[in-house]
């Protein structure tokens, strides 16, 4: 690490003493940069501050980042001479800039003039700069103005600072100190909140720079340990963690206690993260998995790193106690997307309606209209919609299935009442929403509150679904039968599941999978397959349905091989 001069250190106690560093956005501040810009017509404008190791922005307009390195900051020189404008009327006719990583990449710094913002004891702790990317010069009609506001600044800085002063003295006069707002009192680590804006900074950061990395630490077994140990040991055997935790980390590292038993910390440098994430797992006696991501600059928030480190700790977790994973994009990024849906799916809970787009389904004899299917048509916060499987299965692994299934339930059945219609409604249910006990009152209550008739609709379960079923999944089907609902088997075939099993179970129909319609398999053997299933379900009094038909042809097979309804893109397409 090099060496503070003493210049150098009375400098930043200086800035420190203005307390400004890391703070929130203000207006006023906000106001001088927009004004900056538009008397100097310059499409940068920046008020920063020169910290020991970085250069923190405070104000900025047209700049994505709120902080740089020392290293690649124009602001270094503007501090070494407290005294002097600098102006840069061209950077590729200038040494010092011309293979600069701001000139040659983003922003594209071509012209610069910097006011230096002077404290009354004659030292610079940052600048009042702005930024053309073409090369032009600065007259005195710009650089004028631009002073100006540069002594309103440090005007208000002064005050600021003045009142600083006085709200420490008044504090060290306070008979106790309050506690700290930024440390979290049960591990005296950095709280929360601190830890996130620090997150939030070393994310928007960019430049050439050593990327940093993000640990997720977690204690494996939580549940085992956790139940074994009672919620006041538990706390205290999390909380001892803590300083072995930090005794792992350098002191420019940042570690906290983000959820009740995860860690979190900032590396920073990427090349030690390996390293210490192998040193944690070992070192301490409780089994830890470590899931790690590179902050690249890459990163839209210190939210989305902390999901991927989150993504990868899972990962890390599947291999077993001990693992330390680093976020892959290639590997894991459907695992992510799972989790991003999980959170909108949550996020969007109670759900009140639920879009739904609605397919005919035909008697084949006569072309009239038997029934139509409900189907989930999902669009993301994002404007991108999600297949229905997809977001099934989403709302499956998030435990959210019985809630978003009785939504989906209400949302038709609601709609079915109001158009008074005579046909019936049928409605996908997924088996998370069978296993809960007591399904069929879900849906009598549901078809009560909607003034529906049980006789207008009917629930498609999958062939898996319903071969997976036991005894009280069956006890529910028939008081839901008796009652006048028709109970279907979805996708019939795509399993492997026979016939002759099934018929234990209560229903009225069959929908033959739509790879036998128009699957790849030969046709002679499908349509052998469709015309054995038919013979077989009329047997044994069930009706067969034909998914898929989109032709005139796959109609004519679908009737000729003696299926009663069809359902498919010939008919109609869901809308
Ligand atoms: P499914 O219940 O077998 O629904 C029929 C699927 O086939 C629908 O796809 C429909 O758009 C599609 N389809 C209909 N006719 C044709 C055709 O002629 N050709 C082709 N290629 N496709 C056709 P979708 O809407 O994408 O739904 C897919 C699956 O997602 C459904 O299969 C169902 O298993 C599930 N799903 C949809 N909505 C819900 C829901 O509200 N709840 C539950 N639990 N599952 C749902
Ligand atoms: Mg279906
Ligand atoms: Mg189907």
């Amino acid at each position: 690490m090099t060496k503070v001069q003493p210049r150098e250190r009375r400098r930043l106690s200086e800035l420190a003493s203005y307390s400004i560093l890391d703070t929130a956005p203000e207006e006023l501040y906000e106001q001088i940069v927009r004004l900056a810009a538009r008397v100097t017509n310059c499409p940068v404008a920046v008020i920063s501050f020169m910290d020991r190791d970085r250069q923190w922005i405070k104000a900025a307009v047209n700049l994505p980042y709120r902080e740089t390195t020392r290293e690649v900051s124009f602001c270094r020189y503007v501090i070494a001479d407290p005294n002097r404008t600098m102006i840069v009327p061209d950077t590729h006719l200038d040494d010092r800039f011309q293979a600069h990583p701001l000139v040659t990449g983003e922003p594209h710094v071509r012209a610069y003039a910097a006011i230096p913002l002077r404290t009354p004891a004659g030292l610079a702790i940052g600048s009042l700069c702005v930024v053309d990317t073409q090369a032009r010069p600065f007259t005195p009609d710009d650089l004028e103005p631009l002073e100006m506001l540069a002594q309103q600044l440090c005007a208000h800085l002064e005050a600021r600072r003045t009142a600083a002063r006085l709200q420490r003295d008044a504090d060290t006069r306070k008979p106790a100190p309050a506690p700290r707002r930024d440390i979290d009192t049960s591990t005296g680590l950095p709280s929360r909140k601190l830890f996130l804006e620090r997150l939030e900074r070393t994310v928007r950061v960019t430049g050439a720079m050593p990327a940093c990395a993000l640990l997720a630490i977690e204690v494996d077994r939580t549940r085992y340990l956790r139940d074994g140990a009672g919620p006041a040991e538990w706390e205290r055997l999390i909380a001892s963690l803590a300083p072995r935790l930090r005794g792992c980390l350098r002191d420019q590292d940042t570690l906290t206690r983000l959820f009740d038993d995860t860690f979190f910390a900032v590396i920073n440098d990427i090349e030690r993260a390996p390293g210490v994430a192998g040193e944690i797992s070992r070192a301490l006696d409780v089994p830890l998995s470590v899931g790690a991501v590179a902050l690249d600059g890459k990163h839209k928030n210190a939210d989305d790193a902390i999901q991927q480190a989150n993504v990868a700790l899972r990962v890390a977790q599947e291999h077993g106690a001990g693992h330390v994973i680093f976020f892959d994009p290639q590997r894991h990024g459907a695992l992510r997307d799972r989790y991003v849906l999980y959170r909108e799916l949550r996020a969007a809970m109670p759900l009140r309606s639920v879009p739904l787009v609605y397919q005919p389904i035909v008697h084949l004899r006569t072309n009239e209209v038997h029934s139509e299917e409900a189907l989930l048509r999902w669009i993301r916060p994002n404007g991108n919609a999600v297949s229905p499987e997809t977001l099934v299965a989403a709302a499956e692994g998030a435990d959210l299935m019985p809630q978003l299934g009785e939504a989906i339930l209400r949302s038709a059945c609601r709609r079915h009442k109001s158009l008074q219609s005579t046909r019936r409604l049928s409605v996908n249910i997924s088996p998370r929403q069978f296993g809960v006990a007591g399904f069929e009152h879900t849906v009598f209550n549901i078809l009560d509150a909607e003034g529906l008739s049980p006789r207008a609709l009917t629930l498609e379960i999958t062939e898996t679904t319903m071969m997976n079923s036991d005894a009280a999944v069956i006890g529910s089907l028939n008081a839901l039968r008796a009652a006048g609902v028709r109970i279907e088997i979805d996708d019939f075939g795509a399993g492997f599941s026979s016939l002759g099993r099934l018929s234990h179970f209560p229903f009225d129909a069959l929908k033959i999978d739509r790879s036998f319609i128009s699957g790849d398999a030969p046709l002679a053997r499908r349509c052998a397959i469709i015309e054995a299933t038919v013979a077989l379900a009329h047997r044994l009094g069930l009706e067969v349905i034909a998914e898929g038909i989109e032709t005139e042809e796959h109609l004519r097979m679908a009737a000729g091989l003696g299926c009663d309804l069809g359902q498919g893109y010939y008919f109609g397409r869901p809308a």
